[in-house]
């Protein structure tokens, strides 16, 4: 990993609880000073937000730990994998700034290892192959008050269950005709350690083993044994896992293996969004959204193409910090860090989205002036341009008002606003339409001594206004974004709506802007600022004929309109 890559993590910052268990350990001396994590997605979706907030903390803790963070692909369900998500989930972790190095590994690399170790678990008596439906074993697990009732064909002998295992896996038995289950205590008031399911029948073919399995081991026989084959030392998984830890627990110990310890954070919730895999693929099909890379999704492919970058997620993952309680944090929280971080490099530029035409009256018809514009406030060093200025310009609609009330101080009749970069205007008239009354145009004039530099240009006056050069200005197609949802908890729906119901219809708006010619040689994924109005993307749609800019994040926190 390039070493100044990463955000530096806040000085001073006190440890998160995970970092003070590791600290233990280190202090005791417990796995050797080894400090060893991994990452460990299903390979059935695109990332989200929240999986970036646990690869930060994974790869976070290895490398603050001079440690090793593993990739692991939990592909243990081939019926809802695919290689497209594992290929996009690499893209995704390279892109935050993270490095596996040699480390990518599978959860079905270990598919004949995981196989001895049920094995081991039957020739213990510790689990059985059991003929009832899936029906039926969830109607015989009880309830969390009352005990479940053992499967009839609970005490099967060791050499019945090897034998039937072994068919199982020789492809005998059609899907669903038998199980292969831990046998541990149908009384237990964890109701996953009532003799869970550890491998089960699915006549499907899986994405790297082919036709090779007929049995595919359940997530949970999968990832433990997993962690333990990789000699995981610290297991960080969310908060709905710490039910399962004692079953994690129990396999390593009868199996007899390494055992890492499995440590539980509490997920990250994002107002205004969902983020559950299974919710976000349905408004993929469904055409909610354009795909998985639609900017309005909280995936990274999407976060990405709206025009955030790594740091600013990197550094959202580490302000939010690692909770023992689901929580859930606002969108303002990630907005606000996307604003910081392009602040700092986004170059300023001008745009309008909504013109209005200003013709300068005392200006002389085919004069162009080349204006010095500074392209960073923020960063001297990114020096300045030429922005054209002529005699017909355009200027936000929303920056004029013909009978302005109260405190208005940009353009309206018998006023002065400064042009940012240029000179200081006076509105002489206005023109409009005979039929519809609009405003067709505004004609100024513009004091010739106020451009900057000159003894005129400190005059005081209130308004500064953008603006682009009509004849030089380029069109350019403008994706403004609201939120996806209309409610801040869209999971939360009332009874008989889904989330659904609350997809806000407005979430997508598309103008024609007039921006400022410097923009010309843009490429995707580049960055902004229109001076006023926001941070603004290139996208990957976007041609040196056909412009198209997303709108990352305005620049408070109110929508252009
Ligand atoms: P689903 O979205 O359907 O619940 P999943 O997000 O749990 O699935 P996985 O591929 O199993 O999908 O997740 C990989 C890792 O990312 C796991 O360790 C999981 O705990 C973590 N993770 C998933 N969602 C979040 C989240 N919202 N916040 C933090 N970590 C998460
Ligand atoms: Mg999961």
């Amino acid at each position: 990993m390039e070493e100044n890559n990463t955000k530096d993590e806040i000085p001073g910052r006190s440890l998160n609880f995970i970092e003070e268990i590791i600290e233990e350990d280190l202090r005791s001396g417990k796995n050797g000073n080894r400090v060893h994590t991994r990452f460990p997605p299903e390979p059935n979706g695109y990332l989200h937000i929240g999986h970036a907030k646990s690869i930060c903390l994974n790869f976070g803790l290895g490398k603050k730990y001079n440690g090793k963070t593993n990739l692991r692909f939990d592909d243990t369900n081939p019926v809802k994998e695919d290689v497209e998500y594992v290929d996009s989930i690499k893209e995704d972790v390279k892109w935050l700034g993270f490095d596996w190095e040699d480390r990518e590994f599978y959860a079905s690399d270990y598919f004949e290892q995981l196989y001895e170790f049920a094995l081991i678990l039957i020739r213990k008596g510790k689990a059985y192959v059991c003929d009832m439906s899936a029906d039926e074993i969830s109607e015989t697990r009880g309830t969390p008050t009352r005990p479940g009732k053992e499967s009839p064909f609970r005490n099967r002998t060791v050499d019945e269950n090897i034998d039937l295992f072994s068919h199982m896996r020789a492809g005998e038995f059609p899907d669903g005709a038998k199980v292969l289950r831990a046998k541990i205590d149908m009384s237990s008031p964890n109701m996953h350690m009532r003799d869970p399911i550890i491998y089960r029948i699915i006549h499907t073919s899986h994405h790297r083993t082919g036709d090779t399995w007929c049995i595919y081991p359940m997530y949970d026989f999968a990832h433990g044994q997993s962690d333990s084959i990789e000699k995981i030392t610290h297991s960080i998984c969310t908060l709905e896992f710490e039910v399962h830890r004692p079953f994690y627990d129990w396999l390593i110990q009868e199996i007899g293996i390494y055992a890492p310890r499995q440590i539980e954070f509490a997920r990250l919730n994002l107002s205004y969004t969902v983020m559950s895999k299974r919710k976000l693929l349905e408004l993929v099909q469904n055409k909610f959204v354009s795909g998985w890379d639609d900017p309005r999704m909280p995936t990274i492919c999407g976060l990405r193409r709206r025009g955030y970058t790594p740091e600013a997620i990197r550094n959202f993952a580490d302000t939010i910090g690692v909770a023992k309680r689901d929580n859930v944090i606002d969108i303002n929280l990630l907005e606000f860090c996307i604003r910081e971080d392009l602040n700092a490099r986004a170059s300023r530029v001008m745009g309008v989205l909504n013109p209005l035409k200003i013709v300068l009256d005392n200006f002389p018809e085919d004069l162009v002036e080349e204006m010095e514009a500074v392209n960073n406030p923020e960063n001297p060093s990114a020096g300045i341009r030429k922005v054209p200025f002529s005699k017909e310009l355009y200027i936000e609609e929303e920056d004029f008002m013909e009978n302005p009330q109260g405190k208005f101080f940009r353009l309206s009749p018998g006023k002065e606003v400064r042009l940012r970069s240029a000179y200081i205007i006076k509105c002489e008239s206005v023109i409009k339409d005979p039929i519809s009354g609009r405003i067709r145009e505004v004609h100024c004039t513009y004091d010739p001594l106020t451009k900057s530099g000159m003894p005129e240009s400190n005059r005081k006056v209130k308004g500064t206004l953008h603006w682009v050069s009509v004849k030089h200005a380029l069109k350019a197609e403008i994706r403004l974004y609201d939120r996806l949802f209309t409610v801040e908890n869209p999971d939360n729906a009332e009874e008989g709506k889904t989330y659904i119901d609350y997809l806000n219809p407005d979430s997508l708006q598309v103008k024609t802007g007039y921006i400022e010619p410097s923009v010309k040689q843009v490429l995707p994924l580049d960055k902004l600022q229109f001076e006023r109005l926001g941070y603004f993307s290139v996208d990957y749609d976007s041609t040196a004929e056909n412009l198209v800019f997303n709108c990352v994040v305005t620049l408070k926190d109110k929508r252009p309109k």
